[in-house]
């Protein structure tokens, strides 16, 4: 496999994070989520958590100046590894910022994988979804249930729902995806660089589909 960078856009629920966490896996990726650093901060308490907690439990975004701080401090520890952007950039702001900061360092996207799903097929899996409190394995009670019911099948940690997969708060996720990440897609497709796989195929089409992207 090639040193690239992807950039993993779709809608919540449609599968990013499970094909990143595949991918990081067994393929060498390393995987940054700002979704999973951000819930990491609200869990510690730190100051970025408190400034953040009201966004994430709302569905809201996080300003673009606080996001692209916390993207600005991964890149300076991780510069010139392989990444998967998974739920970053958002905005075209934040897009901007990743060219900029991986311009500096000599590097760019290679690749932005979309990863479709239409609107009612998000609700219908993000209200099933659960995930380890301890490891962050993710979990969905339809498609991919654990053995135990509330146990994680890799760590034993309590499974929980999300207070942002609730439907209201995934509407409201869904109109901010519309409005303000969709116009990142045209960013890249300017670029020559989207490619788009539908999200619909399930896990294991959708994760060789990604392959054939990056072989
Ligand atoms: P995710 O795990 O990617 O679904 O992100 C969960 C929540 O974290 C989002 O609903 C936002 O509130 C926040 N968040 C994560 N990544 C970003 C980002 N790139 N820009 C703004 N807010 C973000």
């Amino acid at each position: 496999m090639k040193a690239m960078n992807v950039v993993l856009i779709g809608p919540p629920g449609s599968g990013k994070g499970t094909q990143a966490e595949l991918l990081r896996d067994q393929n060498g990726f390393v995987h940054y989520s700002t979704g999973e650093v951000f819930r990491d901060h609200i869990r510690r308490k730190t100051p970025v958590g408190l400034q953040v907690e009201q966004y994430v439990t709302s569905g809201g975004l996080v300003p673009d100046g606080v996001v692209l701080d916390v993207v600005n401090a991964f890149m300076a520890e991780n510069a010139g590894k392989p990444t998967l952007f998974d739920g970053f950039p958002r905005t075209i702001p934040q897009a901007q910022g990743l060219d900029k900061v991986l311009s500096e360092a000599k590097s760019a996207v290679d690749m932005a994988v979309l990863v479709d799903l239409q609107d009612d097929e998000v609700v219908k899996r993000l209200t099933a979804r659960r995930q380890c409190r301890k490891c962050g394995k993710i979990y969905n009670l339809t498609f991919k249930p654990s053995k135990v019911a509330g146990v994680c099948d890799d760590c034993g940690g309590e499974l929980y729902q999300r207070k942002d997969d609730s439907e209201g708060v995934i509407r409201d996720r869904l109109s901010t995806y519309h409005k303000q990440t969709e116009p990142v897609l045209h960013h890249y497709s300017e670029q020559g660089k989207l490619k788009r796989i539908d999200g619909a195929l399930g896990r294991d089409r959708v994760y060789q589909e990604i392959l054939k992207l990056i072989a």
